[in-house]
């Protein structure tokens, strides 16, 4: 065994690490009409910013108006990349060709890993509350991109909450906090996926392995991200180098979502919901639509 450098040390809430990462840049969500005339706030991809490796797509659905997500999302194909829905309010149905259907409610996750194939429809349920939810899209290494695919379905009450004794409260989907650890596993990019509430006048801290790319989506109130930059709702703080990151909240709470992974470092060849790594395998897959063979076992 190798002996540990001399000055290596472990992260903890105490100790999170001695470089906090601060901000390069914060994008606002744009409005966009997705689906069959779903209104929802995209903060990528954008003319900003196309990805940030190994995440193809931020979305935020959240209205209470009837008219802005009934529409949904009919059946539509995946292939090459990972699809995670999380749900705050209201409730999501979904129904796919490999026989999977049910619904998606407040604080549930579902995390799709498409691989080779999937047809699927998400269909958000009129509720008084509306909807509130967001959608992920987690890449695939080339390797992985035409794997079965798979289905992790997490209720709410199976996803762990740490509440620290300073009020933070942090729902763990991927990733481990305080020793905790998230529901979702077996993902390439080793991804960290939590939901954050810090209350005010608090610092939360949180170890993010240096290699990985992050980022923190403020959905609700204000605080200041790395050493200065206050980020407000809604907005995308993308995430410069260090090993942790460091949030200062003032007179407002602030719920963020945070997320980081391992970039792949591969190229990245996309079309609609289709993400490979070259031009002629994204021919390949309208080819597979065209002829029926998309969804061949
Ligand atoms: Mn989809």
């Amino acid at each position: 065994m190798d002996k540990p450098p001399a000055d290596a040390r472990t992260t903890s809430a105490d100790n999170p690490g001695t470089q906090p990462r601060t901000v390069t840049t914060v994008l606002k969500p744009q409005a966009v009409l997705e689906g069959a005339g779903v209104r929802l706030k995209r903060s990528f991809p954008s003319r900003e910013l196309d990805y940030l490796d190994p995440f193809l797509l931020l979305d935020h659905f959240a209205s209470t108006r009837r008219e802005d997500y009934e529409e949904g999302f009919p059946m539509h194909p995946h292939r090459g990349i990972e699809t995670v829905t999380y749900i705050l309010a209201g409730e999501v149905a979904h129904k796919d060709t490999l026989g999977n259907s049910g619904t998606i409610g407040a604080g549930d996750v579902q995390w799709m890993t498409a691989g080779r194939g999937i047809l699927h429809e998400e269909m958000p349920l009129f509720r008084p509350e509306g909807v509130d939810g967001f959608q992920i899209w987690v890449n695939l290494p080339a390797k992985q991109k035409m794997t079965q695919p798979r289905y992790q379905d997490i209720r709410a009450q199976a996803i762990p909450a740490v509440v620290r004794a300073d009020g933070t409260k942090i729902k763990i989907i991927a990733g481990s906090v305080d020793g905790v650890s998230g529901p979702i596993n077996g993902i390439a990019v080793e991804p960290t996926c939590l939901d954050v509430l810090v209350p005010p006048r608090t610092t939360f801290a949180h170890p993010i392995p240096r290699e990985h790319n992050a980022m923190a989506y403020v959905f609700e109130g204000e605080a200041r991200f790395g050493a200065e930059t206050r980020v407000g709702a809604l907005g995308l703080a993308i995430l410069g180098d260090g090993d942790h990151l460091s949030v200062v909240t003032g007179d407002n709470p602030v719920r963020f979502l945070l997320l980081s992974g391992k970039p792949l470092g591969e190229p990245v060849a996309r079309h609609g919901p289709f993400v490979m790594n070259t031009r002629a395998e994204i021919e390949e897959t309208l080819r597979d639509l065209r002829r029926g063979t998309f969804i061949s076992a």
